[in-house]
C-alpha cells in the first residue's frame, strides 16, 4: 500500500481538483482520505477528524450505514444501469420518484431526476422556458436570482449562482439570468451605516422588495421565474429573516412569476423540516434536490415539478428534450430510497427540529461572548460564526490571510473539518450528531477561536 508521500505526488501530478489554487496543492499537498464511521473522517496518516460539514453538506445519515450499502450492492447485481429514456424505467426511479411525491409537500407529483444538483439547475433554466412557451408567453424568458448565491458550476448554475469571482472566469451569467441583492443585514449595514438601526423583520422585507423592484425594471411579462436557496449555503450560511421568503412569495403571486426553491443543501432534514421551504414559510413550483437525497453515498440530483409546470408539460408538451444519461439511475435511486427510508425511520427531521437544533442554537449562542464572535447564526443543524476582526483589536490579519481561513487552519489541525466563508465560519454536521457529539465540536471550535484569537494578537 502506498504512503501519504506517494498519495500526494501522485494528486499533485496527476488531479486537477475542484475549487482548488492548484499551486497551493502542489506546494504542500492533499490530506488524504482514507476512510470513515458515523462523523468521523480518517486520514492516511490515521489522524481522526471531526466531519462537522457532512462532507460538502451532504452525508446526512452519516457514514458506514449499511442500508444504503446493502441497497447498493442488491441493486449493483441485480441491474447496475438502465436508462429511463425512449419510454423505459427500471423500478428503483419509480420507487424513488413516488417516495419523493409523498415527502415533500403537497404541489408535488412529479420528479425529474438529474445527476447532480447544478444539472438540477439547468434542467429548471430549460424547463421554466419550456412552460411559458407553451403557456403561449415565450416572452417570460428571465430568471431572477441573488448575489452570493450557489447553484452550481455547470453555464446554467454558475450564471444562477452570485459569485462574481466565478462569472468572472467563465464569461457569465449566459443571457436571460439577472441578479438581485441577497437578504444579509450585516452585509447591507456595513455598506449603509444609517441601516444601524434597521431591525432584522423591516430588513426582510426592505430586501425582498428589491425582487419587485427588479421585475417591475424587467417588465413583468418578461420574468420566467425567480430562485433562491431557502437559506444561502454556500455564501455563509445566510439565514434571512422570517418576513423574506413570506414577501417574496407574495410578490412572485402577484406577478406571476415561478418560484423555485434550490433546496441541494436545506433538503432532507437539514434545516428541521423536510425541505427549507417548510422551515421559511413557502410555497415553490420547482425544486432542485441533490445531496441529501442519497447522503451523498452515490451522485444523484433533480427537481421536484409542482402540478401547475407538471400538468402543462404532460398535456400539452410532448417531448420534453432534455435529460442525462443518469437520470434515473437504478442504484441511485435505490440508494435514495434506502437513505430516506432510513431518515424516516429513525425520525431524523424530527430530532433536528425538536432536539440537536434547537440544542445546536443555544450552544452557538454561547460563543456570541467569545471576543472573535461577532454573530451567529443557525437553522436547524446549519450554524454559522461571524468573526469580526474589529472586535479583536486593530492588529487585522495580512490581506492574503482572512481571518476565516485562519480559524479553518486551526480547526483542520485540530482534527475538526470546518468551513470558512469570508469571515464567516461553518457547520453543517450529519444529523445523526448526538449532543454529546455537539459538545465534543464545541469545545474543539472554543479552541480553535483562540487560537485564532492568538494570531491576530501575535
Ligand atoms: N445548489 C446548491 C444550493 C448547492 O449548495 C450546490 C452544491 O453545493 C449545488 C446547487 C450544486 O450541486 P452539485 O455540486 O451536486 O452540482
Amino acid at each position: 500500500p502506498r504512503g501519504t508521500a506517494q498519495w500526494q505526488a501522485a494528486d499533485a501530478a496527476h488531479f486537477l481538483h475542484p475549487f482548488t489554487d492548484f499551486g497551493a496543492l502542489a506546494a504542500q499537498g492533499s490530506r488524504i482520505i482514507t476512510r470513515a464511521e458515523q462523523l468521523y473522517l480518517w486520514d492516511s496518516e490515521g489522524q481522526r477528524l471531526f466531519d462537522a460539514m457532512s462532507g460538502l453538506w451532504c452525508v446526512n445519515v452519516g457514514y458506514g450505514q449499511q442500508a444504503l450499502i446493502d441497497a447498493a450492492t442488491r441493486q449493483l447485481q441485480q441491474l447496475p444501469f438502465y436508462n429511463a429514456f425512449f419510454q423505459t424505467a427500471t423500478p428503483p426511479a419509480i420507487e424513488l420518484a413516488e417516495l419523493l411525491a409523498e415527502l415533500t409537500p403537497p404541489q408535488f407529483r412529479h420528479a425529474f431526476f438529474t445527476g447532480s444538483g447544478s444539472e438540477g439547475n439547468d434542467t429548471v433554466v430549460r424547463m421554466v422556458r419550456r412552460y411559458w412557451d407553451l403557456q403561449g408567453q415565450p416572452d417570460r424568458r428571465i430568471l431572477i436570482s441573488r448575489n452570493n448565491a450557489y447553484h452550481g458550476s455547470t453555464m446554467a448554475g454558475a450564471s444562477l449562482g452570485g459569485m462574481k469571482s466565478m462569472h468572472a472566469q467563465g464569461g457569465l451569467p449566459i443571457p436571460g439570468i439577472v441578479h438581485i441583492d441577497q437578504p444579509y443585514l450585516a452585509a447591507y449595514r456595513r455598506q449603509r451605516p444609517a441601516a444601524a438601526g434597521l431591525d432584522e423583520e423591516e430588513f426582510g422585507l426592505i430586501a425582498a422588495r428589491w425582487l419587485e423592484k427588479k421585475v417591475l425594471e424587467l417588465g413583468p411579462h418578461r420574468v420566467a421565474a425567480f430562485i433562491g436557496e431557502p437559506v444561502q449555503g454556500a455564501g455563509g450560511v445566510i439565514v434571512p429573516p422570517a418576513s423574506y421568503w413570506p414577501e417574496i412569495q407574495r410578490i412572485c403571486d402577484r406577478y406571476d412569476i415561478l418560484l423555485v426553491s434550490d433546496e441541494v443543501i436545506t433538503g432532507f432534514g437539514r434545516t428541521g423540516h423536510w425541505f427549507g421551504c417548510e422551515t421559511q414559510g413557502f410555497r415553490p413550483d420547482l425544486m432542485t434536490f441533490a445531496k441529501g437525497v442519497t447522503s451523498g453515498y452515490i451522485p444523484l440530483g433533480g427537481v421536484m415539478v409542482g402540478e401547475r409546470v407538471a400538468r402543462t408539460l404532460i398535456e400539452l408538451g410532448g417531448e420534453f428534450e432534455h435529460g442525462y444519461t443518469y437520470s434515473g439511475h437504478p442504484v441511485a435511486c435505490a440508494v435514495a430510497v434506502a437513505n430516506l427510508q432510513l431518515i424516516r425511520e429513525q425520525r431524523l427531521v424530527e430530532r433536528v427540529h425538536d432536539d440537536v437544533g434547537p440544542y445546536l442554537a443555544e450552544q452557538f449562542a454561547t460563543l456570541a461572548g467569545h471576543p472573535l464572535v461577532g454573530d451567529v447564526q443557525t437553522s436547524g443543524l446549519m450554524g454559522a460564526l461571524l468573526l469580526v476582526r474589529e472586535a479583536a483589536g486593530q492588529s487585522p490579519f495580512r490581506p492574503d490571510q482572512p481571518v476565516g481561513m485562519v480559524c479553518r487552519g486551526h480547526c483542520f489541525a485540530q482534527g475538526l473539518i470546518m468551513r470558512a466563508v469570508g469571515d464567516r465560519m461553518i457547520v453543517a454536521p450529519p444529523l445523526i450528531i448526538s449532543r454529546a457529539q455537539i459538545d465534543e465540536m464545541m469545545a474543539l471550535i472554543r479552541h480553535c477561536l483562540d487560537l485564532t484569537l492568538a494570531d491576530v494578537h501575535s
